[in-house]
């Protein structure tokens, strides 16, 4: 079971229990009719083993209460005071950077322990969970930042020996130390986006502009892609008139258009629409591409995460985790499915502002 749910049932069901408080209750005014009674008996059989005896009754009450009420005090403090002790250690470890500690509640514990423990056992998860993002992302970043350096290096080292280079290799190295600049470059650019849109709770200013004009220049901006793959494009748009970060919105029309003439064939066909509802105006993209396997399909919007290897070079596997990033900004929802004759279909749902 998930710790959240396991946390969350816990919390439900203390209602059907005697809560903390009731039990104390319980248990101090069974002390006191134990004590009554035990100093009763006591009293009686003292009285008749030495029946001359004068005892008073309060002092065998006070004796037996002090005898009972020390040894259920020991007995209630191990019993709240142990998974208290349990708790304290794990923070303890918690403290020193160690999120993997889980506490098991015993089965005799109360519903407030099972609660407690279940809380700090989600926070533990929760913990570990962003420390293994934070390093997963280090790591990613650092080899998608090492791959394109290495080949920079490689090249112009190549490019030092002059006086073996023919000029087609050379222009052939220049190339590839530009194509891997350029990879570089949109690293950075994607990177920073993301940890901007992380890290900022309100979205750069708004201005008005037209959305199906914004869409054709990301075309128009993608034009050496497509024209070296003769990818052919059917475009219709309504005319939208949107309110938004228009920089920043740029980057969906630009990622899901580039990612579409990437994986087409050769003289494949993009199909672009635009259109609105009463509530929002809704943007697709068709491609004639390889589609996307059910296993890929719950990851492609991750960080880094990239399906196809055969295109890794031509991506860093962010673009379309930005393109979600932004749409979830806008309020708007971003999906893929696969078209039944082949290829992909991406849509984005934009709440109409204006
Ligand atoms: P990349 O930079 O690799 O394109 P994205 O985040 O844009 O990264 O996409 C993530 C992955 O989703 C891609 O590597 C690819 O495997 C898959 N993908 C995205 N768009 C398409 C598409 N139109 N057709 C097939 N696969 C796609």
């Amino acid at each position: 079971m998930k710790t959240r749910e396991e946390f969350d049932n816990i919390r439900n069901h203390k209602k059907q229990y005697l809560n903390l408080r009731a039990k104390m209750i319980l248990a101090v005014q069974l002390e006191l009719i134990l004590c009554a009674g035990l100093s009763y008996l006591i009293d009686l059989l003292l009285k008749a083993l030495w029946p001359g005896m004068r005892l008073n009754f309060i002092w065998v009450l006070l004796c037996v209460s002090m005898i009972v009420g020390s040894i259920l005090t020991v007995m209630i403090s191990k019993y709240f005071y142990a998974p208290m002790k349990k708790l304290r250690m794990a923070m303890d470890t918690v403290a020193d950077g160690d999120f993997s500690v889980r506490l098991e509640p015993g089965s005799t514990s109360t519903n407030e322990i099972k609660e407690i423990y279940a809380g700090f056992n989600l926070m533990t998860r929760e913990l570990s969970s962003t420390e293994m993002l934070q390093s997963d992302f280090v790591s990613n970043v650092s080899h998608e930042f090492k791959t394109p350096i290495s080949a920079i290096e490689g090249y112009a080292t190549l490019l030092q020996d002059r006086e073996n280079l023919s000029p087609e290799e050379a222009d052939r190295y220049v190339e590839k130390i530009l194509f891997n600049t350029q990879r570089l470059s949109s690293l950075v650019g994607n990177i920073l986006i993301l940890s901007r849109l992380d890290a900022q709770t309100t979205l750069p200013a708004s201005s008005e502009f037209s959305l199906d004009e914004q869409i054709r220049c990301a075309i128009v901006l993608l034009e050496p892609e497509w024209s070296k793959k003769d990818i052919e494009f059917d475009v219709e748009m309504e005319n939208v008139k949107y309110s938004g970060p228009e920089g920043l919105m740029h980057h969906i029309w630009h990622n899901i258009i580039g990612n579409a003439i990437k994986f087409s064939p050769h003289g494949g066909l993009v199909t672009v629409r635009l259109q609105t509802t009463e509530t929002s105006a809704v943007f697709t993209v068709d491609d004639c591409g390889p589609g996307i396997s059910e296993a890929a399909q719950k990851h492609i919007f991750d960080r880094f995460y990239q399906a196809d290897t055969s295109h890794r070079q031509q991506g860093n596997g962010l673009g379309l985790a930005l393109v979600k990033k932004v749409t979830e900004a806008l309020k708007g929802t971003v999906t893929q499915e696969n078209l039944s004759g082949g290829g992909c279909r991406f849509t984005v749902t934009l709440p109409k502002t204006l």
